[in-house]
C-alpha cells in the first residue's frame, strides 16, 4: 500500500487489530459485530495520515446509521452554518452538498430560498429531505456528474465527509470541475493535530480514511488545483477544521495562522508520529487502569450516547468485558439496535429515562457534548459516578 494522496511509501503509527464499523448499528448482533483491521499510517513523504486495508466504502455508507438530526448540538451547529452561508452568497444561488446525510443542512439552506442539491448514497435517509432539494442517492463520483441539476455551483460543501473515503483527491479534482469560476467550496474535517496529535485517539476509525491537518490540506487542494483562501478552528467532533477553498488564483500569497503553528509544532517530521504511537498506547492504558481500579464489575454501567467515536472506546478498552451495560442515545436510528461489537442494545433516551436510576456508575461517551448530558443525568437523579474519558480523564461525583 503506498499514499492515497502522493503514492509514497507509509509507515505504521498504530495498529488497533479488528475492530467493527463505528457505524454498523443493527438489530442483528452478528452484522454489527463484524469486525475490520484498523490500522493508522503516515506518508513518510506528505506526513498525510491515513488508514490501510479499510473495508469498502459501500459496506460502511449504504446504510448509514448516524444521522445529522440525531443530536441538537449538532443542529445547532448546522443551523449557524446556514446562517453564515446566508450571508456570504445571494439569493437563488446554486448550492451542492456532498455527503448531505439526512439533509439536515440542506433542509435549512432550502427554506432560506437557495437551489439546493444533495448527494448521498444511504438509501434509509431519503425520506428525512424536503421535497425541493433535488437528492442524487449515490456516491460523489464522475459517475453521478451527468446527474446533477447543474452544470457547475455557486458553493459547494461538505461537512465530516472528505476524511471518509479513499477517493478524495479524485473529488476535490471533480469539485474544482463543477465549481464556478467565482464559486466557493467550504468543508469541515475532524482536526488530527487537535485530536490524534492530542491523544483523543477515539476520531481513528475506519471511516475516517484520511485524518487531516492544515499542511496536508493545503497540499490536497493544491494538487486538484483549488486555492485555500481561509481556515478556522471550531469544536464539533472534538476539535475541526472549516476550510474555504476557491478556484481563482491566489491574488497575494494568505498568511495562514494555522499553517504556521503547524510548522512550529513539526507535523512534517516522521519524530511527530512516533510519539503519537507512544500516546495512544498511554491513553489506552490509563483507561484501563481506571476500569480496573473503579468499575464495579457486578453493578450496572450506564453509556450516556452511542457515537462512532464511543464504539472505538468500547473496542480499545477493558470497558468491552464488562457484563452489564444499559446504553441510552438520542437518535431513533440506533434505537434498538446493537452497540457495535457488544452484546447489548441501545435504547431511545427520551423513553428510557428510568435506565438513568438503574446504575451509580456512568460513562459519557459523547464526551463533546459533556455539558448538556451531565444536565441530563442530574435532572433525571443520577446518583453516582461518570467518567468521562475525552479530552481529559475527569470523575464526577453527583449525591
Ligand atoms: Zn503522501
Amino acid at each position: 500500500m503506498t499514499c492515497l494522496s502522493c503514492k509514497s511509501k507509509l509507515q505504521t503509527i498504530y495498529n488497533f487489530g479488528k475492530i467493527p464499523l463505528v457505524n454498523s448499528f443493527n438489530k442483528i448482533k452478528k452484522i454489527s459485530n463484524k469486525k475490520f483491521n484498523l490500522n493508522l499510517k503516515v506518508c513518510k513523504k506528505c506526513k498525510i495520515l491515513q488508514l490501510t486495508n479499510f473495508p469498502k466504502k459501500e459496506e460502511i455508507f449504504r446504510n448509514y446509521k448516524h444521522t445529522s438530526s440525531g443530536s441538537a448540538d449538532n443542529l445547532k451547529h448546522l443551523n449557524s452554518f446556514a446562517n453564515i452561508i446566508k450571508k456570504k452568497i445571494r439569493k437563488n444561488s446554486k448550492i451542492l452538498e456532498i455527503g448531505s446525510n439526512d439533509g439536515s443542512l440542506l433542509n435549512f439552506l432550502s427554506k432560506m430560498g437557495f437551489d439546493c442539491t444533495g448527494v448521498e448514497p444511504a438509501s434509509n435517509l431519503k425520506k428525512f429531505y424536503n421535497k425541493k432539494i433535488y437528492l442524487i442517492n449515490d456516491f460523489f463520483s464522475e459517475n453521478i456528474i451527468q446527474r446533477l441539476k447543474f452544470k457547475q455551483y455557486d458553493l459547494i460543501v461538505g461537512l465530516n465527509v472528505f476524511a471518509h473515503y479513499s477517493d478524495v483527491q479524485n473529488s476535490f479534482k471533480l469539485i474544482s470541475k463543477i465549481l464556478k469560476n467565482n464559486g466557493s467550496f467550504i468543508f469541515e474535517v475532524a482536526y488530527a493535530f487537535d485530536t490524534i496529535h492530542n491523544s483523543k485517539y477515539d476520531t481513528i476509525y475506519h471511516e475516517h480514511v484520511f485524518n487531516h491537518t492544515a499542511t496536508g490540506l493545503k497540499k490536497m487542494l493544491e494538487l486538484a488545483n483549488l486555492n485555500l483562501i481561509k481556515i478556522e478552528k471550531i469544536k464539533t467532533q472534538g476539535g475541526s477544521l472549516r476550510i474555504y477553498a476557491q478556484k481563482k488564483p491566489k491574488t497575494s500569497s494568505i498568511n495562514i495562522k494555522l499553517l504556521e503553528i503547524e510548522k512550529k509544532h513539526k507535523v512534517n517530521s516522521i519524530k511527530t508520529y512516533k510519539k503519537i504511537s507512544k500516546l495512544i498506547t498511554n491513553k489506552i492504558h490509563e483507561i484501563d487502569s481506571i476500569y480496573n481500579q473503579h468499575i464495579r464489575k457486578d453493578k450496572n454501567l450506564l453509556f450516556v450516547g452511542a457515537p462512532a467515536r464511543g464504539v472505538i472506546f468500547f473496542n480499545t478498552t477493558l470497558f468491552k468485558n464488562h457484563k452489564k451495560i444499559l446504553c441510552i442515545d438520542d437518535s431513533k436510528t440506533k434505537s434498538n439496535c446493537y452497540f457495535p461489537g457488544s452484546n447489548f442494545k441501545i435504547k431511545l433516551a427520551n423513553k428510557n429515562m428510568d435506565l438513568i436510576k438503574k446504575s451509580q456508575q456512568a460513562v459519557i461517551l459523547s464526551w463533546n457534548y459533556k455539558k448538556t448530558l451531565i444536565e441530563r443525568l442530574k435532572k433525571h437523579n443520577f446518583k453516582g459516578k461518570i467518567y468521562i474519558f475525552f479530552p481529559k480523564t475527569e470523575i464526577i461525583y453527583l449525591s
